[in-house]
């Protein structure tokens, strides 16, 4: 019968596929992550990935590229909630984070320090280091106003650079003070801008009354220059936010945590205040940021919970991978540690048990497992895999080796060919055997 040809189903646009061995590395960063995490006794938080589009839209900013053009938004079939099914893939952490603190009343016996990993949607223009669907880990502490949480979080996310051996990045910082410091700044720099309103490019204009300190944030080389000449936020600070700014400033000192101070960094949206900051490569092109967070003490009241202050950042792990992958730092295999060669159907009941017990003990053992005609394939043929696998050892289950209770162990990696026997009597001894070469963990 002839077959009709049915088109090939690709993934979306800018949502990226993950497989071996690429997902070893993304593996191998969320256990560094865990293991610091529980260091600095953050713990973990995991939210729904859609959430009401009103959250976004409070917790973001209206007037914000994400909330204006990137969110994946559809109105749900409505339920007896009408009014309540405008949903949105979720385009950041923090947001929710702070929905489900109130919703679960989480702080009502003091502070809490929370982290999350996990997908995130914005439709943005795909290139290299943006993506439409991205994964971020974020870290926030809810509940503490004081530098020195802005400074643990600083300090974790170096912390992290160091664990994975993340070379090249440097820590941007600056204060964006108070609100009412803002508003005066604010009207100077809406001032100012109105001034040169003929070198102002399209997005600056539009922002201009909306969101002028997002300007500063521009990307735009033309603008450059303007934006260099504008008043500077930090000049407008009182001593309280100063204080707050230095105090931050000694303790990355004292812990040897370069910055540079940075008047542009801004964040753009309206909840943050004090500190900002980032930690940026010259690597990754335009898409250069690969860590940035703040504080911002206004949005929990903002999302209509009861004021309190909150710290946090976000990274995006694709750009984290990236730097990795460029600075050719080798990516963990997680390659088997043995692999089993049977040259006998007949002996797969034994030999699969025999495998069970060494996976329990720790091993990490790849089964020869039979091909399309129901047959195992010849010595060589299974060979040949166990070399490609990556394991060290092949386990020879020889219908000879299980007749005296024994299997034979080959070393395939240092080119010795050399080979021992292990009773499977002792499976312990087997099984610390069989580890002991193995530097991955
Ligand atoms: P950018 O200026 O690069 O657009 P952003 O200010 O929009 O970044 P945040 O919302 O602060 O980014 O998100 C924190 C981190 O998440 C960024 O520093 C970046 O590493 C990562 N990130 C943000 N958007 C994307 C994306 N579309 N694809 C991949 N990573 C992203
Ligand atoms: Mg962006």
């Amino acid at each position: 019968m002839a077959q009709e040809k049915i088109e090939k189903i690709s993934a979306v646009k800018g949502m990226n596929d993950i497989l071996p061995p690429e997902s070893a590395r993304w593996e191998w960063l969320e256990g560094a992550v865990r293991e610091l995490m529980a260091r600095y006794a953050y713990r973990n938080i995991r939210t729904p990935m859609l959430e009401h589009t009103a959250l976004f839209v409070r917790g973001i900013g209206e007037v914000t590229d994400i909330v204006e053009k990137e969110m994946y938004s559809f109105q749900d079939r409505s339920d007896k909630h009408g009014d309540n099914d405008h949903l949105s893939l979720r385009p950041e952490g923090t947001a929710s984070v702070v929905r489900a603190v109130i919703e679960h009343n989480a702080l009502y016996d003091g502070g809490k320090r929370l982290y999350y990993m996990g997908p995130m949607f914005r439709r943005e223009r795909p290139q290299r280091g943006r993506y439409r669907q991205f994964h971020q880990i974020g870290a926030e502490v809810l509940g503490f106003p004081g530098p020195d949480v802005d400074a643990e979080l600083i300090l974790l996310a170096s912390a992290l650079w160091r664990a994975i051996g993340l070379i090249d990045v440097r820590l941007e910082l600056n204060s964006l003070g108070q609100r009412a410091e803002r508003a005066r700044y604010r009207a100077e720099l809406i001032a100012y801008f109105e001034h040169h309103a003929d070198s102002l490019d399209e997005d600056a204009r539009r922002r201009l009354h909306s969101n002028p300190l997002r300007i500063l944030d521009t990307k735009n080389p033309a603008m450059r220059e303007l934006v260099e000449s504008a008043p500077k936020l930090l000049d407008f600070l009182g001593p309280e936010s100063l204080a707050h700014f230095n105090s931050l400033r000694a303790i990355l000192d004292a812990n040897g945590i370069a910055y540079t101070i940075n008047p542009y960094l801004v964040r753009g949206l309206d909840y943050y205040n004090l500190t900002v900051f980032e930690f940026v490569t010259d690597r990754l092109g335009a898409q250069g940021t690969v860590c940035a967070g703040g504080r911002y003490d206004d949005l929990i009241a903002q999302i209509g919970g009861k004021s309190a202050p909150a710290v946090g950042w976000a990274l995006g792990m694709e750009r984290v991978l990236a730097l990795l992958e460029g600075q050719g730092s080798a990516p963990p295999t997680y390659a088997p540690h043995a692999y089993a060669v049977v040259p006998d159907i007949s002996a797969l009941p034994q030999v699969l048990h025999t495998l069970q017990q060494l996976r329990a003990a720790g091993v990490r053992v790849q089964m020869h497992a039979a091909g399309p005609d129901g047959l195992l394939g010849s010595f060589k043929s299974q060979f040949k895999k166990a070399d490609a696998s990556g394991a060290n050892y092949a386990l020879i289950f020889g219908a000879d080796e299980l007749a005296r209770g024994e299997v034979a162990v080959k070393v395939l990696r240092d080119g010795s060919g050399a080979q021992m026997v292990y009773a499977l009597a002792d499976l312990p001894a087997l099984a610390r055997h069989l580890q002991s070469q193995d530097h991955n963990d």
